[in-house]
């Protein structure tokens, strides 16, 4: 037979490389089909960031975490609020808290990779616990590291047991009887053709790169998508792939699980339409509705729960909020999500961190201000809401309401401590116990008289798909009847992160990239 190859890859995102790269290792013929140019190898792992929650690792007991797969699993459970039909999420979830470090951690450490010492504290839960320790950890070099380290060894199997299609999109999976046997391929450079392998690999990611996806399957309880909504991931995360393991009778479960963000704005410099920005909101900046009435009734702040914070701010009637915060929060709290916009960890340039760290990243900022129009900044607050009024004509800022939620927080926090009754000031101080986090969270102080005020326009932004396709422990992919599809697997965010599902509603943040190796490697394996 033509075009006939031990193993199918659909899809050179991480969980792809590394699958292939294990099974290589294992001595199978590999082909990697992607929809993208060889450029883009490693998929979303290229522009991500690299935080991994992981457990009992040397830099967590170096700074006097006790973890372990218990108190871990305990946690994730709790986020996730697994029901009694999600078996195989389940499984995922207790199999990555029990191998976390020999599956990720020495697997990253092996391709000469390390991570921070620092480990952050972020998703503690707010009315649902979550992380009740610290666990996030940061690749020292970004996931973009990774993918580069991947890439330098899966290229030398290349022209011999390796090959890619690049540029060509799996239209359908080839399915006899009783075995999925291949897939037809729509190839912009050549012709359209079919491909054959004893196994087949759903690696194609999620899909949140499709807004029209998204909105037909956002939570219902919910209400509608909101309007604004801004796209995280990239346009090739279609969710089509998803469509073709239904049509030859795989099962998808949870889609309308997501883990998107609420602090996105438009990326300046846009690679497709609705690209946006991932910003880590600064925990000391005031959010406030179109009008300027602080959201509530308790305020938002990030690193307690992601899915509360989006569910807030697609309840708001219009469909943008605003960030009120300073010159002085913004050096030291402000970040973006990714590689791009953390040159100094993605080029492992300490010094550079360093001097970030303590003296404020001015350049990040000054990046900002100048490049998206979203970002404004003034002298007084008069000066500033007439600015802000000018990008947002149809819904303005009421100088009134405004004024008031500044007004209002500025004289609490002007008050001796013994006297900050706001739940937004007893977070942050308890968030500045923890010595990483106090690192990139600021004395609470006025808005008002500390460097220019600065205003950050928001919208929602997609980013991570927590259901996907319904798989057992080895991935394979599992029929209406729950029985496995005979030649048919899927791994990484197509699979949901492990069974269509392993983090439930919640992410404890950081369980992806992690989750997409745990699920790579399981596969080749039980190929
Ligand atoms: C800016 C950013 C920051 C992030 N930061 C973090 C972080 O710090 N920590 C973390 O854990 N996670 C993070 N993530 C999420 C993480 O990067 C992804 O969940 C992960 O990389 C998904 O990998 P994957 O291999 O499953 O899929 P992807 O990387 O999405 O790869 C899928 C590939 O399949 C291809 N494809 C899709 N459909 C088809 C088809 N029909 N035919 C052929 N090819 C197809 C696509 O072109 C793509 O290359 C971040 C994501 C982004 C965008």
């Amino acid at each position: 037979m033509n075009n006939k190859t031990d193993i199918i890859i659909i899809g050179a995102g991480i969980s792809g490389l590394i699958c292939a790269l294990e099974s290589l290792k294992l001595g199978k013929k590999v082909l990697i089909i992607d929809a993208q140019s060889r450029e883009k190898l490693g998929g979303l792992a290229r522009a991500a960031f690299g935080g991994m929650a992981l457990i009992d690792t040397p830099e967590q007991r170096s700074k006097g975490i006790k973890d372990s797969p218990e108190i871990a699993f305990q946690d994730w459970c709790s986020f996730a609020e697994f029901t009694e039909a999600d078996h195989w999420p389940k499984q995922w979830a207790k199999y990555y808290t029990e191998n976390s470090i020999n599956e990720v951690y020495e697997y990253i450490k092996a391709l000469n990779i390390r991570f921070l010492p620092a480990v952050s504290w972020v998703e503690r839960g707010l009315y649902t616990p979550g992380n009740s320790l610290p666990r996030y950890h940061i690749l020292w070099g970004a996931s973009l590291r990774l993918i580069n380290q991947l890439i330098k060894q899966l290229s030398q199997f290349e022209n011999t047991l390796l090959s890619y299609q690049f540029e060509c999109t799996v239209t359908q999976l080839l399915k006899t009887d009783h075995r999925v046997i291949g897939c037809s391929t729509r190839n912009n450079l050549t012709q359209d053709a079919e491909y054959f392998a004893d196994a087949v690999v759903v690696a194609s990611g999620g899909f949140t790169g499709n807004l029209d996806k998204v909105r037909e399957v956002w939570p219902k309880e919910w209400g509608q998508a909101q309007s604004g909504l801004l796209n995280g991931t990239h346009p090739t995360n279609d969710g089509k792939m998803h469509d073709c393991v239904e049509d030859i009778g795989g099962q998808t479960t949870h889609m309308s699980n997501m883990w998107n963000y609420a602090a996105g704005i438009p990326n300046p410099n846009p690679d497709f339409k609705n690209h946006g920005l991932s910003l880590i909101p600064p925990r000391s900046a005031l959010w406030v509705d179109h009008q300027g009435k602080r959201i509530g009734p308790e305020p938002l702040i990030t690193s307690f729960d992601t899915l509360h914070m989006c569910r807030q701010i697609n309840k708001l009637q219009i469909p943008h909020s605003w960030q009120i915060l300073n010159q002085r929060i913004a050096l030291k709290e402000l970040a973006i999500s990714g590689s791009e916009h953390n040159p100094a960890i993605r080029d492992r340039q300490f010094i550079t961190l360093l001097k970030e760290i303590f003296l404020g990243n001015h350049k990040l900022l000054n990046k900002m201000l100048t490049e998206s129009d979203h970002f404004i900044i003034a002298d007084s607050l008069e000066e500033l809401i007439e600015k802000m009024n000018q990008l947002t004509v149809k819904h303005p800022v009421s100088i009134d309401e405004l004024s008031n939620s500044v007004n209002r927080f500025d004289e609490i926090v002007s008050r001796k401590q013994a006297f900050w009754n706001d739940d937004q000031l007893r977070r942050i101080m308890t968030i500045r116990k923890w010595t990483t986090d106090k690192l990139r969270t600021c004395y609470p102080k006025t808005l008002q008289g500390h460097g220019p005020l600065i205003a950050v326009k928001l919208n929602l932004i997609t980013r991570k798909c927590l259901g996907g396709v319904k798989t057992d422990l080895q991935c394979r992919v599992l029929n209406q009847n729950d029985i496995p599809i005979i030649g048919l697997y899927a791994i990484g965010e197509a699979s949901g992160f492990g069974g269509g599902g392993s983090n439930g509603k919640r992410s404890l943040e950081g369980t992806f990239l992690s989750a997409c190796i745990l699920t790579a490697r399981q596969a080749a394996r039980s190929i």
